[in-house]
């Protein structure tokens, strides 16, 4: 339980968790490969790199954040040590392959693991070979995988002003192994927004539209609706984030009618203090305006979360009904990056499990 939810006292005023996590039939949109490696990778990946780690105690502070962070900037410096644990072939896949698995045990049936191939090229893989680490380590996770499961990855562009061909070469990357079929799905920005305006990112994102390649994009979260706006015109099929194009309602109106989904990360938002409290996150006010909206982990390790968390973090919050968690992990489906077969057969778990775990039937 992360520091932000035990302040808040929710978990203790309400049951929501309990049910929640004996559904088996979530979904992850937006989920950091690097944000989300659990205690157990972290020490394997130390292992494989003959790098010592201290006790659990250590450790986790090392990889999350505390509830003193004070920004976006700040939780990003989190990211530094599971980076430098993940440049090599061996690394990548085992990580990717282990991070399906906790998923799995944790009741994620769908997931969209995002990563930036740029990030990993520090021992001098190209991005080419970190991508195809990631297939690999994506295909062995296929054994922890249930007849209903599927997951996929998410190639993400990085938000700084002297990358420009590393990120044409990631579009490139998503389209050529979303072409072979190896569960590469769409591209993303990601990065310090705040520090990297959304609309300076305009041609790799044209070259994604040219190449056929699907997009969500970080924006709205360190700057406002103006991002958002920019995304959309870039033709970005998801936002992640988006809370802050509550700043601007023009802008709530287009993503409610280009029916853009949002890929909304609640505790990931306290951590980087867009709110201040979780009772001020605008959940409610954007599924209230009629924009599809999604609940995910964003960085499980960093934030110290689950999808089963952020779920009942919302849903205790907020007090909603059993139908609108339904709702909630629906739009998910609906929203995920896959074809129409896999989203039947997802509904259709959702269905079952909603009729067994929570007596909710249509
Ligand atoms: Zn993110």
């Amino acid at each position: 339980m992360s520091d932000n939810n035990m302040l808040e006292g929710v978990f203790l005023n309400n049951s929501n968790i309990e049910w929640i996590e004996k559904l088996d039939c979530l979904t992850d949109l937006h989920v950091h490969l690097d944000g989300s490696l659990s205690l157990e990778s972290v020490r394997h990946l130390c292992g494989m790199q003959n790098i010592e780690t201290g006790d659990d105690a250590e450790l986790s502070a090392k990889l999350s954040v505390s509830s003193d962070c004070k920004n976006l900037n700040e939780y990003l410096e989190k990211f530094e040590f599971p980076l430098q644990l993940l440049q090599t072939h061996e690394a990548v896949k085992y990580s990717v392959c282990q991070l399906i698995k906790e998923q799995e045990e944790q009741g994620v049936i769908y997931s969209e693991i995002r990563f930036a191939p740029q990030l990993h090229t520090r021992k001098g893989l190209s991005q080419q070979e970190i991508v195809e680490a990631a297939c690999e380590g994506l295909d062995e996770s296929r054994k922890y995988w249930k007849s209903y499961s599927c997951h996929n990855l998410i190639l993400c562009c990085m938000r700084s002003d002297d990358n420009k061909d590393a990120n044409m070469e990631t579009v490139r990357l998503a389209a050529l192994y979303a072409e072979k079929g190896r569960g590469v799905v769409a591209a993303d920005l990601a990065g310090a927004e705040g520090l990297y305006a959304t609309d300076t990112f305009a041609d790799v994102f044209r070259d994604a539209v040219q190449k056929g390649v699907p997009f969500t994009i970080h924006a709205g979260e360190a700057a406002g609706a103006e991002s958002v706006k920019c995304a959309l015109n870039f033709q970005a099929v998801r936002i992640g984030h988006g809370v802050r194009c509550t700043e601007n309602p023009l802008v709530m109106q287009e993503l409610a009618d280009r029916e853009t989904a949002l890929e909304l990360c609640p505790t990931s938002n306290l951590n980087t203090k867009i709110y201040e409290t979780i009772k001020d996150y605008p959940i409610q006010q954007l599924m209230n305006k009629g924009i599809k909206v999604t609940v995910n982990t964003d960085n499980m390790m960093v934030s110290n979360t689950t999808e089963a968390r952020e779920l009942a973090l919302v849903a205790d919050t907020f007090n909603m009904e059993k139908k609108d968690v339904k709702k909630l992990i629906m739009n998910g489906v609906e929203a995920a990056f896959t074809t129409e077969g896999i989203k039947n057969r997802l509904r259709a778990r959702v269905d079952t499990q909603f009729a067994k775990v929570a007596g909710i039937r249509g």
